[in-house]
């Protein structure tokens, strides 16, 4: 019996808190990175880009100053990047120099003696000099210049000063725009983040609270509760599992209370039989006949039956059991089972087998479904008492059925009967010996064995139980 554990309050952040500081933890850091991006480091991005481009091309420049034509090479980069470069030798004359427009320039506009000094600067700075030349030349075009200056000893032993200038459009104007841009971003992403940690984790969050209300009955031992199927895939889809798991409780539940009341019946009564009769017996010395010893042994055996069902089974479920397989003949096997029904003189037994099929499997396990099978057949057998048995060999399977005349079984048990405990006829019947195990057991041990089984059954005319195995082949 499932006992409901007693449910400590949970101190833990539900899905719907967890979510909702997710979405807004989101929504913030989407807009602090986009401040801090645009407006803050936008100004050094673009001037570390600058730079970067910068030291690309005095790079190119000098890998050519030896070459014959550094000239044309260095046209075709002032054309290419748009910057001024300058190149003197150490004592500042000018050695190539283009660049256009030329008019901002800084470079350009330095006499031999600055040229040489700010050689001597470079040099001292370790041979790479960079500044941001704010310079409004009169004149000029208002723009920021990048001033990029190296000095390098050439491969032919020449020093030289290179120097790269380039525009830097000033961002004051841009940042401007970006600033009322993202406060009208601000605006609108924060209050909709606030509306999406609101609602989204209320909508995926409600069907799983009512799911978990629902959980907590059925942990409190009531089956009938219901688990809403909708939502999200996952919510809906773990809903029907719940579903389909309560109602497995439930059915085991039912099987489990209605087994309890059958073996205690079951039980109790050959019991009170063996006492009665061994009582009767003790106290009249003439009734002690060999027919009331002969109800004794048969109570007995009853109970041995139901005892050893019990424990097949158990065992069989907790896989405990090890299959000894063997090959044997099936047909000489069913045979000398339904030698042992002799004795119900007034049932017939017909079995048709074209000819002795050997196969590989537990010969106990194996006659054990057999004799279930035909135990089930007698007990619900017809007017006729026939319970007809057929081998038929199907490609390299063999197919064993059983078949009888009663009452059949209604087509929404079929199913179920397979089940453990599990009784299409409710009401207790002592004429007809059964737990509700039979089936369960061939169940298990055709499954062990990788057969198949099935039945085929109509109302008041009859059923048909099969099952089929490996054939193994007629030589060993
Ligand atoms: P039991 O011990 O009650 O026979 P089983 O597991 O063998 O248990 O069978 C389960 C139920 O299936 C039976 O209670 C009965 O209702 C039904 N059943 C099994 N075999 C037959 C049959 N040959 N004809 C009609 N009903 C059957």
């Amino acid at each position: 019996m499932m006992r409901a554990r007693t449910q400590r309050p949970c101190r833990k952040r539900g899905v719907r808190g967890q979510m909702a500081l997710g979405f807004g933890l989101f929504a913030l850091v989407t807009v602090a990175l986009l401040w801090v991006f645009q407006i803050f480091l936008l100004g050094p991005f673009y001037r570390a880009i600058k730079t970067a481009e910068a030291k690309t091309i005095s790079q190119a420049l000098v890998r050519q100053l030896d070459s014959p034509d550094l000239e044309s090479q260095a046209k075709d980069l002032v054309v290419r990047t748009g910057a001024n470069v300058f190149v003197s030798d150490e004592r500042g004359r000018q050695y190539v120099g283009y660049g256009y427009p030329f008019k901002d320039s800084l470079v350009y506009g330095m006499t031999s003696r600055e040229l040489c000094e700010l050689f001597n600067q470079v040099n001292l700075r370790g041979g790479l000099y960079t500044r941001m030349f704010d310079s409004r030349l009169p004149g000029g075009s208002g723009m920021e210049l990048l001033f990029y200056a190296v000095t390098v000893r050439t491969d032919s032993g020449n020093d030289r000063l290179v120097v790269i200038e380039t525009e830097v459009t000033p961002l004051a104007s841009t940042v401007e725009t970006l600033t009322v841009q993202l406060l009208c971003l601000t605006l609108v992403l924060l209050p909709f983040g606030v509306f999406l940690a609101v609602y989204i984790p209320r909508r995926v969050a409600k069907p799983l609270t009512e799911m978990n209300e629902s959980a907590k009955g059925l942990a409190r031992g009531d089956y009938s509760v219901r688990f809403e199927e909708r939502g999200a895939r996952e919510v809906s889809e773990l809903a029907a599992t719940l579903n389909f798991a309560a109602g497995e409780l439930s059915k085991t539940e039912g099987l489990r209370r209605e087994l309890l009341a059958n073996v205690s019946h079951d039980l109790r009564t050959p019991l009170t039989m063996i006492k009665g009769y061994a009582e009767v017996m003790r106290d009249l010395p003439g009734e002690n006949t060999p027919e009331n010893v002969q109800i004794i042994i048969d109570e007995a055996g009853r109970l041995n039956d139901l005892v050893n069902d019990l424990l097949d089974l158990s065992r069989l479920e907790a896989g405990v059991i090890q299959l000894e397989p063997a090959r044997f003949n099936l047909t000489e096997s069913v045979r000398e089972i339904l030698g042992r029904y002799q004795r119900l003189r007034d049932y017939s037994f017909p079995f048709g087998a074209e000819e002795d099929v050997y196969v590989v499997a537990d010969q106990l396990k194996i006659s054990q479904v057999v004799y279930n099978l035909v135990n089930n057949a007698v007990n619900y057998a017809g007017e006729d008492k026939t319970v007809s048995l057929r081998q038929e060999v199907r490609g390299d399977r063999v197919r064993v059925s059983v078949s009888d005349t009663g009452e059949g079984i209604p087509a929404d048990k079929l199913q179920d009967i397979w089940d453990r405990y599990y009784k299409v006829d409710q009401e207790h019947r002592r004429t007809q010996v059964g737990t509700g195990l039979g089936l369960s057991i061939v169940k298990n041990v055709l499954d062990l064995h990788g057969g198949s089984y099935g039945v085929i059954s109509e109302l008041g005319r009859g059923s048909t139980f099969w099952f089929e195995l490996d054939m193994a082949p007629k030589e060993p």
